[in-house]
């Protein structure tokens, strides 16, 4: 086969046969077809996009790559999994609380990919915590705790582990079969028994109108449902930051205080939402109410944070976390309004100019510095009323982040009706997918 042609034929808008995808996914992965050809390749179907066929064939040549875990009969085998968003900090909280409610949870987790952070690189901010463990290690640590995340490796899904990279410095993450089969290819090497999805639509996600992110939850759905995978996706507001910190270690910190059974709103609410979905799914004689009750019990009890302490010690990890005093310098309103709009992908890029993210593959990252938003959409604000606290290490990164950040906030002085924002906006499910 020549990938030049097969670049061509995607370029010119043709679908790929599966051997030509097989033979794409094989050669990338063992070095034969250079970075930027993939990168050309990735671009064609960024274009042109992938039918519902060529995405399946993708996503099982993908899973091929590398080997499926194996499970004895037990407790379900469940996962969550985001398509990313600024504050996304869900991940893990949920992982402990499903594995405090008797789930087993083998989360596969990614990094920061584009301005939406990652919940490797946050967990990393608790020393010691190892995300890079084997597949015996991960089988080990779910057998004991009943949940563990962490990141691809040359035996589970390589094949993401080298596209998705790829992808991130090459402008081709926003893409509905590339995203399909990124999330479902680890997925599916997870061999679950369901997943839940939580598709993020707004000004801070990949999906940045209702129709891209009703076409992605659709196209997940379709592709977990030929795999027999029992999937739902949630598509959710990414208008805001989820929770009031963003950064590293102050999301673990908002995690920690979520799994005691306080922190914000949204943070808890979107977390029962997803739960929810998997213990209905899972249990059938649960209903929609026992399964959110039997959740807030694992969150209020301290249950969910005992499992969170537990996996933390199982990868390495030490806790408490350190404290941190870091300089703090806040942004006031220009003017008194109502807040009608925020571009939620500036705070992701924000982090980044402050160190807590990356511009380059292989950059470290300042897993301290971050942001704390202090006011929400819809909230009334006042002429010089401070409205986030930048924590920072330098003059320098603190000036960057100043000048991305402003302008961030839309306010309307006019005074105009409160707008309502949905947390969760639309339910899909493979089941119900025709
Ligand atoms: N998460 C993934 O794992 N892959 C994507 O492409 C986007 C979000």
């Amino acid at each position: 086969m020549d990938i030049i042609k097969i670049i061509h034929q995607k370029r010119d808008g043709g679908e790929l046969t599966s051997e030509q995808i097989k033979w794409v996914i094989e050669s990338y992965s063992t070095d034969k077809i250079p970075d930027y050809q993939m990168a050309a390749l990735g671009m064609a179907i960024f274009l042109n996009g992938m039918s519902n066929l060529e995405t399946i064939y993708l996503t099982e040549h993908m899973l091929d790559s590398g080997i499926s875990l194996q499970w004895q009969q037990g407790n379900p085998v469940v996962d969550k999994h985001s398509t990313g968003g600024i504050g996304d900090k869900i991940s893990i909280i949920l992982a402990p609380l499903l594995a405090s409610c008797d789930f087993r949870v083998p989360m596969i987790s990614g990094r920061g990919l584009g301005p939406t952070g990652g919940t490797l690189d946050k967990l990393e901010s608790v020393s010691g915590f190892r995300t890079d463990l084997t597949e015996k290690e991960l089988q080990d640590i779910v057998h004991t705790v009943g949940c563990v995340i962490t990141g691809t490796t040359p035996q589970i899904a390589p094949a993401d582990r080298k596209i998705y990279a790829l992808r991130d410095v090459t402008g081709i993450v926003a893409s509905v079969p590339l995203i399909t089969a990124s999330i479902l290819s680890k997925k599916l090497a997870e061999n679950l028994d369901a997943l839940v999805l939580d598709v993020k639509c707004g000004s801070g996600s990949f999906m940045q109108s209702i129709d891209d992110a009703r076409h992605l939850a659709r196209s997940l759905c379709s592709v977990g449902k030929h795999f027999g995978l029992q999937t739902t996706a949630l598509i959710t507001d990414m208008n805001q930051p989820l929770g009031k910190m963003i950064g590293n270690k102050v999301e673990v910190d908002e995690s920690i205080q979520v799994l005691k059974g306080s922190g914000p709103y949204d943070v808890r609410e979107l977390t029962l939402n997803l739960g929810t979905e998997l213990l209905v799914n899972c249990r059938n004689d649960t209903t929609h109410d026992e399964a959110r009750e039997q959740l807030i019990g694992c969150l209020d009890s301290g249950k969910a944070y005992d499992c969170f302490v537990n996996m933390v010690h199982a990868q390495g990890g030490r806790l408490p976390l350190p404290k941190i005093k870091n300089n703090f310098h806040e942004l006031v309103s220009s003017t008194s309004g109502r807040i009608s709009q925020t571009d939620c992908r500036r705070f992701g890029e924000a982090i980044i100019a402050l160190g807590g993210g990356r511009k380059q593959l292989h950059e470290k990252i300042d897993h301290t510095v971050g942001i704390e938003i202090l006011v929400r959409l819809g909230d009334y604000v006042e002429k010089n009323q401070p409205w986030c606290r930048i924590l920072y290490k330098t003059k320098e990164t603190l000036h960057r982040a100043k000048e991305i950040l402003t302008n961030t906030l839309v306010i309307d002085t006019e005074e105009s009706a409160t707008r309502h924002v949905s947390l969760v906006t639309e339910r899909y499910t493979s089941f119900e997918e025709p």
